[in-house]
């Protein structure tokens, strides 16, 4: 089907993505534009389901200078430390942002914004709202202000297709029809949904990045994965999993095995805490996060949505233990960009989830996601001002429309083969059902690009650990293109 030219729209910078990404990048944008979503109420986004908070230098003692060490040692050498400190310096100016657009940052009895602690930050640091509904109110609040300006067309549908002849943006496919533009920012989020357990939306499962690639794009250290070590378990194992935030590690919760033991210092970086909660699982143990004594004021009081996802589950984490497993839960890797959000495409950028700046390295710190999403987002949006008079004609009519599927069958494969413990046997054997799907299938190419970048890295570096290969090589990043996949 060719699908018609939506006119109307043509020449207009295109946002994909209502989070906190793409609606930072709309409000920057000084002309007409096009923010493009399946849903414009948070539905479908990371973002709303943020618990924790964004990370910010903010507090008395701490120092960007101090916020940066944190993000470089986390990203276990291999964070651009340029972008590092561009991002952390950037910190205390998104939170003026966001009271500035009128987000309610809770402070405390002084009057001062409220800081949490998070694992491996050296200082409390975690500006919040809405106890533990910190994406949820930041998103709405955001989602309030971006109505208000009436330069942004509002288009609900999907991308379906970027077409770059000669790697230069000329239009997009959306499943309303063709925009002829030269100016595209990928905010789309991560691929949780291709896993099995996994925090995030289940429709985020790398379709936008997979068709950038298909247009061109370089994606880079796809093979980084990061998986929260207390998801809460469920018997139903096919929806999205619940999310205890490590912010209630902060709070003084312990892990446990089922005799009540610890196991692992709770406060230790993500990737080291999923890896002992991976081991004991593996050894046939339960794990349990107790929150039943944390100092001060009860569970139920300072985390009142995780609560609510226990009580649903019929737990009460005020008197009971918490079953928990390890959850894919953010994407390091992504579209390989610039300072200015730019990626290898002439006229796409991309940045949130979708993008790989160099801030996360091969882990992330907690809570530096909302921070590079609003710092990037704005960053996108300013340098597309900056260039959007610089381009050529446009095109009149419609190119040949790809078609491509997205159904995605391998969700136990990819948590059984690629999951947080790796070996060259499971990556090969998840390759094997992939890569003869990845020309047709945008799922199986984000999926292939993961596999394929974790079996091409015989480490053990940060979220990444092949056990067949321990110890670490000399850094370095891995940049793929499609037709780097024997495909
Ligand atoms: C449960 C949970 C808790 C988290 N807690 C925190 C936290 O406390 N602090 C922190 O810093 N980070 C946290 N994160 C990570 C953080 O929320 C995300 O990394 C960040 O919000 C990503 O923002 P984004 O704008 O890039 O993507 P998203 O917020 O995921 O938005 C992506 C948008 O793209 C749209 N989209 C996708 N595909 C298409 C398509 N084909 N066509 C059109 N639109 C499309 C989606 O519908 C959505 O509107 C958490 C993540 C999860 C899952």
């Amino acid at each position: 089907m060719q699908g018609h030219i939506l006119s109307r729209y043509a020449g207009w910078p295109v946002i994909v993505g209502a989070g906190l990404a793409g609606l930072m990048a709309a409000l920057e944008l000084d002309g007409p534009c096009v923010l493009l979503a399946p849903s414009f109420t948070g539905e479908g986004t990371s973002s709303t389901l943020a618990q924790g908070g964004m990370a910010a230098a903010v507090g008395p003692g701490d120092s960007p200078a101090s916020h940066a060490e944190d993000t470089l040692r986390a990203g276990a050498g291999l964070c651009d430390p340029a972008i590092v400190q561009r991002i952390t310096e950037a910190g205390p100016g998104a939170v003026e942002t966001l009271l500035r657009l009128g987000v309610p940052l809770a402070r405390d009895e002084n009057g001062q914004l409220a800081l949490h602690l998070e694992a491996a930050h050296s200082h409390n640091r975690i500006v919040f709202a809405g106890g533990d509904r910190s994406g949820q109110v930041i998103l709405e609040h955001i989602l309030q202000q971006t109505r208000k300006k009436d330069t942004i067309h509002w288009l609900q549908t999907t991308l379906e297709g970027i077409h770059a002849p000669d790697e230069t943006v000329q239009g997009i496919w959306t499943s309303a029809g063709f925009i002829p533009t030269q100016h595209c920012i990928l905010a789309s989020g991560g691929c949780g949904g291709l896993y099995q357990h996994t925090t995030s939306p289940l429709a985020n499962r790398g379709v936008t990045l997979a068709l950038a690639a298909r247009a061109g794009a370089t994606v880079r250290d796809m093979e980084f994965t990061q998986f929260h070590p207390t998801a809460l378990v469920t018997p139903d194992q096919t929806s999205r999993l619940s999310l205890i935030s490590e912010a209630v590690r902060g709070a003084g919760a312990m892990l446990r095995l089922d005799d009540g033991q610890r196991f692992t210092k709770e406060l230790a970086p993500r990737d080291v805490v999923s890896r002992a909660i991976a081991a004991q699982l593996r050894e046939g143990r339960t794990v349990f996060l107790d929150g039943r004594s944390l100092p001060g004021e009860p569970f139920s009081t300072r985390f009142p949505g995780i609560t609510q996802a226990c009580r649903k589950a019929g737990l009460d984490p005020d008197t009971q233990l918490l079953p928990v497993q390890p959850a894919m839960h953010y994407h390091m890797g992504g579209l390989k960009v610039d300072q200015t959000g730019r990626t290898t495409l002439k006229g796409l950028w991309a940045c949130g989830e979708v993008a790989c700046t160099g801030l996360h390295g091969a882990n992330r710190l907690a809570s530096n996601s909302l921070l590079e999403a609003l710092v990037c987002g704005q960053w996108a949006g300013r340098d597309v001002n900056a260039h959007k008079d610089s381009s050529g004609p446009l095109l009149t009519s419609t190119p040949q429309r790809p078609t491509f599927t997205t159904d995605w069958p391998f969700r136990a494969e990819m948590q059984q083969h690629l999951g947080i413990l790796r070996t060259r046997t499971e990556l090969e054997k998840f390759l094997e059902l992939t890569l003869p799907l990845a020309r047709q299938n945008l799922c199986a190419l984000t999926a292939s690009f993961i596999g394929w970048a974790a079996l091409h890295r015989p480490e053990q570096r940060g979220a990444h650990w092949r056990e067949d290969t321990p110890g670490l090589q000399p850094p370095r990043h891995l940049d793929l293109q499609m037709n780097d996949l024997p495909l």
